[in-house]
């Protein structure tokens, strides 16, 4: 294994055994809210509609939004500043606190802030500053950085925190439950807050028409620390712009529900600084007045570009900036869950967007730290408030980090390979992004093939150059692919004159050169119920190259593969895909590599298998031509098959035909393709995959048949657990 590799594998290892379990109790709960709370919206997509849409024009009209909110704010007697990147605003608020002669700031809770290191900076200057909000509280007295864009302390457990305020205060009656450490903090703080010169917060959202912000909290430190001094000092990128005042309305409704699972956050401030309510002169509380302070309230709005305008000019990243940074998708993320913002994050954001923001606002070495961890599974895209295709951005870096990049020994896989990419991604990239033709290849040279790929000195060779974990069971190529056997019993059993449909079963390269058997159950399983069948020979998908993030061979093989399907589909025949990431390439990625027709065909007329048994039994086909049963089974359905909605249409077929199901409430196997066969995730995916084996193996559970309806979900199950598991297909096709 290569040192790079060993690194990230020790460093993940450390991560899951320390920060781990408090980062998934934590995200758990945030989902169990989010499912609770969006559940109770009868219109929870025309919300993410509605704000996609104010966030898609207000980007698109940016610089005009920037100067009416410019207008509003000194209208109402405040000042902005427009500032290119983090030194110049750093300058800009150290030019603020000079010209007041100010000490003291305390801070709310701003990612914002974070990015341009603001703290470290005034610091530097002299000043003393203080964050007010708990979690960023415990941050600063620990030094660390947070672990996530809403929860930053997420990874730290209440004994933790309570230790560490023993250790920095030594308070004679250390606090320990909850409510006794935000005792202890709240006092501390508000000694802070009520001596500060200066208070700073961010703003979740800019009113261009009237200058107002709106701060979104969960202890409503915002508004102690923008009205109890008489300065305040707000920050925000400049992409948290929108129009109009009623433009806040979905936002209201989406943030809190999506990040943290509440209906409402605790603390919806809206504020149109200066605010008019007199500071508060705290040496005289009792004097009526506010304390009869005279002082004059000053108001800063420091408005960041640090890449953003870069970004809105970029086809790809320019989504990046439609994200209200709620945290839905590292909540959602497998990945984000076991290890963290600490892992899965870069010099300030984290999670499933952070490399699209950090691509960005730090740029390509940032991003390319953690975007690895991306797995492409698409978990978080429907959990996203404003519809962010977050594993294309994800893709799109990665394709930018591995052009950036070369590496030796591209000898070994050139010519096995036969990508389109101008040298840049390194042996492990090319090699998993070609996994087609090294399919292909392992089938005609079965078995010695798998021969020599279950030797040990072939899988330390492999490990060392290629990063393939040697602990991971490698895939068995089959000699007779689906293809062949097709034509070997003679083609379609059904005639098309006799068929109410005729489909082609799309072979993927698993199915046609490794699980060759649930290929043939599903050519059963579809004549059974009166399909005009064919397996053609179809170019891979691309989606092995696109998990690599080499874009240029996935553009190829989606045009290989609509060529190749393009007069079966305009005659009017459906596609049948087994693969669920094939299927969401057919139905989602192509949007990015086909013509828009073209796109929209394939998208129309492709079925996952079991989708399409549904279809059929639905219109009358005879479901007694399948195989019933009464039998137990526990079922996970593949992630892009849930994004896509289609778990319902499995377990719906398998109930009509009588079976037992329990479906995984574990949402990720923890494989997503070839992630955990790569030796410095293969310890991550193994956490993960062994939640869904916990669920599976409960007393009373295991006597079912697992069923597994993705490849990768296959393989991390297979490895896992003592029951082999099947495809869906497989339980209901006749002999
Ligand atoms: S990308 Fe979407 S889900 Fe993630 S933080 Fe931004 S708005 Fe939330």
């Amino acid at each position: 294994m290569s040192a790079d590799r060993a690194e990230t594998a020790a460093r993940l290892r450390e991560l899951l055994e320390t920060e781990g379990d408090s980062v998934q109790a934590n995200t758990a709960v945030f989902n169990r809210g989010r499912y609770d709370s969006v559940a109770e919206l009868d219109d929870y997509e025309e919300l993410k509609d509605r704000a996609r849409e104010i966030k898609e024009d207000a980007i698109e009209r940016l610089p005009e939004l920037i100067d009416e909110l410019t207008e509003s704010v000194e209208e109402n007697g405040g000042h902005v500043y427009l500032a290119s990147d983090a030194a110049d605003a750093n300058r800009y608020i150290e030019e603020v606190f000079a010209e007041r002669g100010a000490e003291t700031l305390v801070k709310s809770k701003s990612m914002t802030s974070e990015e341009i290191e603001v703290n470290e900076h005034l610091e530097r200057a002299g000043i003393e500053v203080t964050e007010t909000d708990l979690a960023e509280f415990v941050l600063q007295i620990a030094e660390e950085d947070p672990s996530h864009i809403v929860a930053p302390a997420i990874h730290k457990s209440r004994d933790e925190i309570a230790r560490l305020i023993e250790e920095v205060f030594e308070p004679d009656d250390p606090p320990e439950t909850a409510e006794e450490l935000t005792m202890f903090a709240r006092e501390y703080l508000l000694e802070k807050v009520t001596g500060a010169d200066v208070g700073m917060t961010g703003a979740n959202f800019l009113v261009a028409e009237s200058g107002t912000m709106m701060l979104v909290t969960s202890e409503g430190n915002a508004r102690k620390s923008a009205v109890a001094p008489d300065t305040h000092v707000a920050l925000a990128g400049v992409e948290k712009i929108v129009p109009r005042f009623e433009d806040l309305a979905p936002f209201v409704e989406l943030i809190g529900r999506s990040g943290t699972g509440q209906d409402l956050t605790s603390y919806v401030s809206l504020l149109t600084p200066p605010v008019e309510s007199p500071p508060i002169d705290f040496e005289s509380p009792d004097v009526p007045g506010f304390g009869g302070s005279d002082a004059e309230r000053e108001f800063h709005l420091v408005l960041l570009d640090n890449g953003r305008m870069a970004m809105r000019e970029d086809t790809h990243l320019c989504e990046t900036l439609y994200c209200i940074r709620c945290a839905a998708c590292s909540n959602t993320c497998a990945n984000f869950q076991h290890v963290g913002g600490h892992a899965f994050g870069g010099e300030t954001y984290s999670g499933g967007i952070a490399t699209g923001w950090e691509a960005g606002v730090h740029g390509l070495d940032s991003a390319a730290e953690f975007n690895d961890l991306c797995t492409g599974c698409s978990r978080c895209v429907p959990a996203c408030p404003v519809k962010i295709d977050i594993p294309w951005i994800n893709e799109v870096v990665r394709d930018r980090i591995n052009h950036g990049r070369g590496e030796g020994f591209d000898f070994l896989v050139d010519g096995l390979v036969p990508d389109a990419e101008e040298g840049g991604p390194d042996l492990q990239k090319r090699l998993f992004g070609n996994y087609g033709t090294l399919a292909r290849l392992g089938s005609a040279s079965a078995p010695v093939s798998n021969w020599i790929g279950s030797l040990p000195p072939a899988r330390i060779a492999m490990e060392r150059l290629f990063g393939i974990d040697r602990r991971r069971p490698l895939p068995t190529f089959r000699r007779e692919t689906l293809v062949d056997w097709f034509e070997g019993r003679g083609g379609p059993r059904v005639d098309a004159v006799d068929a109410d449909r005729e489909a082609v079963l799309y072979a993927d390269a698993y199915t046609n050169y490794v699980a060759v058997d649930r290929g043939k159950a599903a050519v059963r399983t579809l004549e059974a119920l009166g399909v005009h069948v064919r397996v053609p020979e179809v170019p891979e998908s691309g989606r092995a190259p696109l998990s690599q993030g080499m874009l240029a061979t996935a553009d190829e093989a989606a045009s290989a593969v609509y060529g190749a399907l393009a007069e079966h589909v305009d005659s009017g025949g459906d596609i049948v895909v087994i693969e669920p990431s094939d299927l969401a390439m057919f139905r989602a990625d192509y949007e990015h590599f086909l013509p828009e027709r073209s796109f929209e065909r394939l998208d129309e007329n492709s079925y996952e298998v079991l989708e399409y048994v549904f279809g059929l039994l639905e219109n009358g086909a005879n479901e007694e031509a399948l195989r019933t049963g009464d039998d137990r089974v526990a079922y996970h359905s593949h992630c892009q098959q849930r994004s896509l909605n289609l778990e319902g249409y499995t377990e719906a077929v398998l109930s009509r035909l009588g079976y037992d199901v329990l479906t995984s409430e574990v949402e990720c196997c923890g494989m997503a393709g070839s992630f955990g066969y790569k030796s410095q995730y293969y310890d991550l995916a193994l956490d993960i995959g062994y939640d869904l084996v916990e669920q599976f193996e409960q007393p009373g559970e295991r006597d079912r048949i697992v069923l597994t309806s993705g490849t990768s979900c296959t393989d991390q199950l297979d490895d896992l657990m003592t029951r082999e598991p099947i495809h869906p297909v497989e339980l209901i096709a006749p002999e």
